[in-house]
This record gives C-alpha cells, sequence and structure tokens, in this order.
C-alpha cells in the first residue's frame, strides 16, 4: 500500500480530520488497496452511526419541470409546450399528499426546475396571473398548504435559492436539498454550453449552502460523480461541503449519486461510473466527513448492489415512496423496502424510518420552524426516527412481517407483537 495512503486510513481511523492530501490518496485507490478503504470507512460509519441505517417514506412532488437550464444529463426538465411539460396546480399536491398519508408516506418531496420563469413569458404571466412573481414564491404557497391541510412534511430541492428565499421557504418546511453536483465549473453542464446552465454554477451553488447555514436549515447536498470530472475534484467537492459545515453545523446529509446515462439525453452515450468507483468514492466520503455524517447513495440507482454500498460506509438509503416514480430517474423504481431491510440486516444493521429532517437537528436551537414543531414531535420517538407504531413499510404487501431479523429496534419482541393481535 502506498505511504500516502496509509497514513490517510491511519489518520482516520485515529479520529484525525484528514486534509486535502488524504483526500486525493483515498480517491486513488487501487483496486488491491480498496479493501482496506471501504473497511476503514464501515468502521467510521459503525462508530458514529451503531447498526441504524434509515430511509424516510416520501412521495416526489414535481411541482413544475419547466427548467431555465439546459443540463446535458437530466432528463426530467421540459420547455412549455413539450410532451409531458407540466405545472403541478395546489389541488393535485394536495390529492397525492393524501394519498401518500394513507400508505404512510411522511415526507413530501418538492424537486422541481430552476427558474423558469426567467426564461418562459408564458410561465411568467401564469405566476402572475396567481399573484405571484417567482416559482419560488409558488412553491412556499403550496408547500405551506400542505403543512396546513395534511400531514406530511415538506422537504424543498428547488435550486438556488437567495437567503430571503430560503427564509421565507424555511417557514413551511423541515429541510431544504441542493446537490453541490462538483465544486468545480469545468465539468459545468456537460454535453451541453455551459451559458445553457447558469444555475449549476459552483460558487453560485455553495453560496446557496452558505446562506442556509446561516439561516439555521438543516440541509442536504452531494455530489453527482461521472459527469466528466476528475477524482481529485470529487475530493475538492467533499472538502467544499465539509468546510461549510465546519462554519454553520447544518448539513444533515451527503449524497453521492452516480450519473447514469438514458437514451434520451445529450450524455447518452458518456460512459456510467463502475461500481469500484462509486463504493471509492463513498468511502472516501465517509472517512473525509467523519462518522457524524449521514451519508446516502441512492438505491435506485444502483439496484443490485445494496451490500456493496452499505460495505463502503453510508447510514441511509435516501427516500424511497411507495406512490411515486423518482421524476428525475424516471426508468429506475424504487426498492422494495423489505428488500433494502433485508440488505441491512445481512450487513449487520437495522433498517429505521427517519423523517426529512435528520433526529440531529429536530431538538436543535433554531433549525425548525415553530409551526412545524408538533408536527415532528408526533411522529418521533425518543431518538428522533419515527416512532415503530407509525414505521408502516412492513405493512402487507412488503413481506417483512415474518421475518425476525427485521423487527425494528426499539419494537417489542415478536411474541408480544401476536400476542396484541396484529402488526405495524
Ligand atoms: S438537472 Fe435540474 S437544473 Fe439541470 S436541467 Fe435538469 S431540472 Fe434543470
Amino acid at each position: 500500500m502506498r505511504a500516502a495512503l496509509a497514513r490517510a486510513l491511519d489518520r482516520a481511523l485515529e479520529g484525525r480530520r484528514l486534509d486535502r492530501e488524504d483526500g486525493y490518496a483515498l480517491i486513488r485507490a487501487g483496486e488491491a488497496e480498496l479493501p482496506a478503504v471501504l473497511e476503514a470507512a464501515r468502521t467510521l460509519r459503525d462508530r458514529g452511526k451503531g447498526r441504524v441505517v434509515t430511509f424516510s417514506k416520501k412521495i416526489f412532488l414535481p411541482l413544475t419541470n419547466l427548467c431555465r437550464d439546459y443540463c446535458g444529463y437530466c432528463t426530467f426538465r421540459r420547455d412549455p409546450g413539450e410532451p409531458g411539460a407540466h405545472t403541478m396546480p395546489v389541488e393535485e399536491v394536495l390529492a397525492l399528499c393524501q394519498a401518500g398519508a394513507r400508505v404512510g408516506c411522511k415526507e413530501a418531496l418538492f424537486s422541481l426546475g430552476d427558474k423558469p420563469e426567467a426564461l418562459f413569458p408564458d410561465y411568467r404571466a401564469w405566476l402572475r396571473r396567481q399573484g405571484l412573481r417567482t416559482t419560488l414564491e409558488y412553491l412556499r404557497a403550496v408547500a405551506a398548504r400542505v403543512v396546513e391541510a395534511t400531514p406530511l412534511l415538506p422537504h424543498l430541492n428547488p435550486g438556488l435559492m437567495s437567503a430571503r428565499d430560503l427564509a421565507a421557504l424555511k417557514e413551511v418546511s423541515v429541510s431544504m436539498g441542493l446537490m453541490l453536483e462538483s465544486a468545480s465549473a469545468r465539468p459545468l453542464a456537460p454535453g451541453g454550453p455551459p451559458d445553457r446552465a447558469p444555475d449549476k454554477v459552483p460558487a453560485r451553488r455553495l453560496r446557496t449552502l452558505e446562506e442556509a447555514g446561516r439561516l439555521r436549515i438543516p440541509f442536504t447536498t452531494g455530489i453527482l460523480i461521472g459527469i466528466g470530472e476528475t477524482p481529485e475534484e470529487r475530493v475538492d467537492a467533499l472538502l467544499a461541503i465539509r468546510e461549510v459545515h465546519a462554519r454553520w453545523g447544518h448539513i444533515q446529509e451527503v449524497i453521492v449519486q452516480n450519473f447514469r446515462a438514458k437514451p434520451t439525453i445529450p450524455m447518452r452515450e458518456h460512459p456510467e461510473p463502475g461500481l469500484d468507483d462509486l463504493q471509492r468514492t463513498i468511502a472516501t466520503a465517509r472517512l473525509l466527513l467523519g462518522p457524524a455524517m449521514n451519508l446516502q447513495a441512492p438505491p435506485n440507482l444502483s439496484p443490485a448492489s445494496y451490500p456493496a454500498l452499505l460495505g463502503a460506509g453510508l447510514n441511509d438509503w435516501g427516500g424511497v415512496s411507495p406512490l411515486t416514480i423518482d421524476h428525475i430517474n424516471p426508468e429506475a423504481p424504487w426498492p422494495a423496502l423489505v428488500a433494502l431491510a433485508r440488505a441491512t440486516a445481512r450487513a449487520g444493521g437495522v433498517l429505521r424510518e427517519r423523517l426529512a429532517i435528520y433526529p440531529e437537528f429536530i431538538g436543535r436551537d433554531g433549525f425548525l420552524a415553530t409551526p412545524l414543531r408538533a408536527k415532528v414531535a408526533g411522529y418521533v420517538d425518543a431518538e428522533g426516527l419515527v416512532r415503530p407504531e407509525l414505521a408502516q413499510w412492513r405493512e402487507a404487501g412488503l413481506d417483512g412481517a415474518a421475518d425476525p431479523e427485521l423487527a425494528p429496534v426499539g419494537a417489542p419482541p415478536r411474541s408480544q407483537k401476536e400476542g396484541e393481535g396484529g402488526d405495524s
């Protein structure tokens, strides 16, 4: 093993903060070195998170798929008039939220295109007829209705946000997110000219992360790998996230998302990152970000690889929906929760449902708007995770009820439940 890598692993296991050179040594790990990197990442994950691996039961609400950007890897965006172009009216959002609540969802994930009003006059006129100027104002109005009229908790993922936008949206959500994607402007909008994706300028995205920290907003971010960045640029992006988190302590989750080629995108011929590359990057993220960070990789983008992802040090599977597709990756179905639970159990872990706000942030001063506190408190146990009796992921059809290895932490033993005459 190279001396630089051995040094990085030693320092990580001693609980020391890794520097950029350590990160580069980790991300350059060769085939023979990778098992040691993965083992160190698992050790750190277990130190910080124990056996618990989490997910959030959600519905996915693509509030509008109009977008002013043209990213070469995107299959989500539409221009007005294009087949599939759609902006959801509030009634449609509320009906979907109510349907989601009936099957046990707690998170209303709003994911949408970035600032379509800047590019499309007809859409701008539509907003004006609602008495609004921006898509983010519309998002705020709709999320407020979700909070008032449904049991769901909004998580907002609407692209770049100013400090004023963030402050307004904090009042109607439990958390927000913006993928940093990359800290380098070089792979900007791969497959298209850079000026076609003004919202993907890394400095602007980092500014949103910074403002979210200043405003004490539980925030999800992450990197997108395989879009033309170098391995070292992945490390730079992870360190940029670590820096902003060190200043404000607000990053609740970091996602390592792998690019997937799709036949309809400009980057359809672009190679996808291999599983070893994804594992190496997840493990590097764990070792750079430390045992306390929540680390996720989307399971529906690596459907046959749950053990490999767990073996690289993640502790969260992200949002999973029993009702709505992944509109960003519509070809990739969500995993069955029981499959995630079994894979987690085989790796020595226990699957638990969390809310869109991570437990660490629920009781922290100033991180949750007052009107949302009672609703959040009604869902969680002393650990800040969804109370087992409300965690309906083992309902009929998910087939996990008969499997004792899947009993949630804190749940009564199976024999006791049978005596009570039912399962949750
Ligand atoms: S990835 Fe996001 S910002 Fe880029 S085109 Fe798609 S919706 Fe727009």
